[in-house]
This record gives structure tokens, C-alpha cells and sequence, in this order.
């Protein structure tokens, strides 16, 4: 068995899963190699709490990616610059290699400055500067019109933004300010978490109703200006603004001529195979169609299960053994509300005709799995 060479582009949720996953699979005179242009890693649901100033500090939920070569993967800490999927070649601002195995998982980038207004007024719920941004702001806060903004579709974790007003009802309760808080959500979506179904869209917006929490769908964010949303039909103003930017394909993935029309690198649903032999992709840079004609949503823990496929595929192709279980579709969210609680989502997104997906109620105890899905990852990633 000759040795090879496994690139894996990316240490997000989904390249760390992949790289993991193969440092356990493969005997260790194979090379793996992570490529990531940031030093540390943290997953987007501290930034929630860290909106809430429930976690201080960023120290609180990073981790060095360094530590990743415990297990025995090499960690490069470079910028993708070119990529070659019919060579497998791959140049970063530190050289330029060949390898048996690509894996992208570059996730997606965010495009803020595609909104006018958006970069100069909202606070950035998807960046963890602007998490701490956003604890500095409602440290002051005194009372006033607070909008969560969805500017865009798609955007990851749907539920995020739901969880953001949440807890914040929750957070404003606690200072003694909800009485003099209105929050508002504003998003493009017909219902909240569209391919989750109609009963679970309902469900959240019941909650939101039931906080009180202004909920506007089918508004489509043209501009930001000054302290004043502009919609395609209307306009809402405001005091403080929590938003979620557009995301985009990441450039360098649609300059190697991946992607396809929904701007995204269309793979083989259980496979994860791209078109070249050899290069799969897994996580947020993906775009997979379902049977009702949406797409498979992006999240963690979609690119963590999509990435451990991809290791036992290429572990068996290396071994010379059959692969066994490919990604099922399968997948689940615990949805944060406040009050230390947290519903459980849990769904076959691969069932026909439709996904089928199940809210659980909230309960202290998703609360805790929540705390608990957060510590083993990082345990076991980056120990
Ligand atoms: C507020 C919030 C809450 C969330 N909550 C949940 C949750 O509860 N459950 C859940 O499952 N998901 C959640 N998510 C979604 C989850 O974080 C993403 O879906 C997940 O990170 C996707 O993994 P990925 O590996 O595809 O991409 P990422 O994790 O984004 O990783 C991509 C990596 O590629 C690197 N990269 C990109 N381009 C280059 C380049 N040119 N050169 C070098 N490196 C590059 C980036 O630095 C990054 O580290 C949440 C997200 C947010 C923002």
C-alpha cells in the first residue's frame, strides 16, 4: 500500500471532522494536512452567548487549531490561494502541493458589504467580534427598538437568528428592560426554518409571539440608512441592529470552476463527491438538493457528519475495503430560548417526500446537551 497525501482545506466544523476522522482511520505514514488561514477555532453557537455576555471572552471558545497535530495531522497555517481540482494541486501564500485526496471545506464567506449601509450600522452576529460587539452595546443599552436582520437567504444555522431574539427577551427580562425593549425580527423567509416544515415554523413563531417579539417575514432588506431599515415594500427604524450579512461561495472555490448555478459545489448526497476524481466537499460550501426542491441546510453539524463520510470513504479506498455508512441526511439542532432552555430539532432532511423533522419541546436539559455537543468537539478535535 503506497503512502498518500490527504489535503483537507479548511479547519471549520467540517475539515476538522474530516481530518480527525482520517487521522483515526488511516495508518500514521499517511499525511494529512489542514489547511486554515486562522490560527483558532470556535463554533458560531458561542457567539450567542457571547452576545448575552453568558460567555466574557473570546478565550472562552477558541481553541489553537495547532493543537490538531496531536493527532497526528499536519496543521497549515496558510491562505488558500489556487486551487486545481483536475490536478488535485493546491497553492497557498506558503507553496504549492499535489495530493491523492482533496477535501474542500472552506465553508462560506460573508458578504456584508453587499448590503449599502449594512457594515457601518450592524452589529455582526456572524463574526465573533461582532458578538462581543454586540455584549459591549447591550451592556449600555438602556431601552429602545432592537432588529435582528436576515438579509439574505441562504444563511447558516437557520435557527440562529430565532435563538439571537430569544435570547435576548430573555437577556432584557433579566436587566429589567423588556418594557421598554421592542424586538423585531426581519427576514426574506416565508416562516422561519422554511425546509424544516410548515408545524416547526409555526411553532417558533408561536414562541416569538409569545415573548412578544415583532416578527416581519417576506421583507427583503434593500439599505440600511442611518437608524432606518430599508425593505423592498417598507421601512422600520431602529436603535440597535443585529444582523446576519449575505453569504457567499468563497472565491477561490468558484475561481477552480466548482461551483454551479446556485453558487454553490454541487456533490453526490451521500458521497459527497464533487465531479473530479479524487476532490469531495463537505459543509456550508455545498449545495445539496432535496426531494421538495430545498436545499439541505447549512450547519455544523451537517458538515461535521458529511466530513466523517468522507474520511471512511477515502479510508476504504486507501485500505482497499468497502465503505460503509455514507451521509444519511440526518441531522439535529438544539435551538436556544432563553431562560437556560433549549428546544431539540431532529430530522431526516433525505426523506421523501419531504424532510421530516421533530421540535422537541425546551428544557433545561437541551440547554445542557447543548453546553455538552459544544465540549466534546472541541475535546476530541483539538485536545
Ligand atoms: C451564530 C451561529 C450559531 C450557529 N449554531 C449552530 C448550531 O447550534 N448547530 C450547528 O450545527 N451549526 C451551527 N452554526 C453553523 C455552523 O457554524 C456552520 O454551519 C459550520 O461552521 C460549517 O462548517 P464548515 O466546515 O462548512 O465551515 P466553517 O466552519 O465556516 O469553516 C471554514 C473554514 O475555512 C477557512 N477558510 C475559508 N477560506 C479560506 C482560504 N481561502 N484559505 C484558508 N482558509 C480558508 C475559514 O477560516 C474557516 O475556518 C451556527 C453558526 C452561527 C454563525
Amino acid at each position: 500500500m503506497s503512502v498518500k497525501t490527504l489535503t483537507v482545506l479548511g479547519a471549520g466544523f467540517g475539515g476538522l471532522a474530516t481530518a480527525y476522522e482520517l487521522s483515526k482511520l488511516l495508518p500514521k505514514n499517511n499525511r494529512v494536512l489542514l489547511v486554515d488561514r486562522k490560527r483558532k477555532f470556535s463554533m458560531g453557537l458561542s457567539h450567542l452567548w457571547l452576545m448575552t455576555g453568558e460567555r466574557k471572552t473570546r478565550e472562552e471558545c477558541e481553541r489553537d487549531l495547532a493543537a490538531v497535530e496531536k493527532h497526528g495531522v499536519v496543521f497549515v497555517n496558510e491562505e488558500v490561494l489556487k486551487i486545481d481540482p483536475a490536478k488535485k494541486t493546491v497553492k497557498t501564500t506558503g507553496g504549492e502541493w499535489q495530493s491523492d485526496y482533496l477535501v474542500i471545506a472552506l465553508g462560506a464567506a460573508l458578504a456584508p458589504a453587499e448590503i449599502p449601509g449594512f457594515q457601518e450600522s450592524a452589529l455582526n452576529l456572524y463574526e465573533i467580534e461582532g458578538a462581543l460587539q454586540i455584549q459591549k452595546q447591550l451592556q449600555a443599552f438602556r431601552g429602545g427598538r432592537v432588529a435582528v436582520l436576515i438579509t439574505r437567504t441562504p444563511f447558516k444555522c437557520p435557527p440562529a437568528p430565532y435563538e439571537a431574539a430569544l435570547l435576548l427577551d430573555s437577556y432584557l427580562r433579566g436587566r429589567g428592560l423588556r418594557e421598554k425593549t421592542e424586538i423585531d425580527v426581519y427576514t426574506p423567509e416565508p416562516q422561519p426554518m422554511p425546509v424544516a416544515g410548515r408545524e416547526v415554523g409555526a411553532a417558533v413563531e408561536k414562541m416569538l409571539a409569545e415573548r412578544g417579539i415583532g416578527y416581519h417575514k417576506q421583507h427583503t432588506v434593500v439599505r440600511v440608512e442611518g437608524h432606518k431599515l430599508v425593505f423592498d415594500k417598507a421601512e422600520a427604524a431602529y436603535d440597535l441592529l443585529i444582523g446576519v450579512p449575505p453569504h457567499r461561495p468563497p472565491q477561490v472555490v468558484v475561481d477552480a470552476g466548482l461551483t454551479d448555478s446556485t453558487g454553490w459545489i454541487p456533490v453526490d448526497s451521500r458521497s459527497m463527491r464533487t465531479g473530479f476524481e479524487g476532490v469531495f466537499a463537505v459543509g456550508d460550501v455545498v449545495s445539496i438538493r432535496l426531494e421538495n426542491g430545498m436545499y439541505l441546510p447549512k450547519a455544523g453539524v451537517f458538515a461535521e457528519a458529511q466530513g466523517a463520510a468522507v474520511a471512511r470513504i477515502i479510508a476504504a479506498e486507501v485500505l482497499d475495503m468497502d465503505a460503509r455508512e455514507l451521509f444519511d441526511g440526518k441531522g439535529y439542532c438544539f435551538l436556544d430560548v432563553g431562560d437556560g432552555m433549549a428546544a431539540l430539532g431532529t430530522g431526516d432532511f433525505y426523506a421523501s417526500p419531504a424532510p421530516r423533522i421533530t421540535l422537541e419541546p425546551p428544557s433545561q436539559r437541551h440547554r445542557i446537551e447543548k453546553l455538552n455537543f459544544e465540549k466534546t468537539r472541541l475535546q476530541a478535535w483539538l485536545p
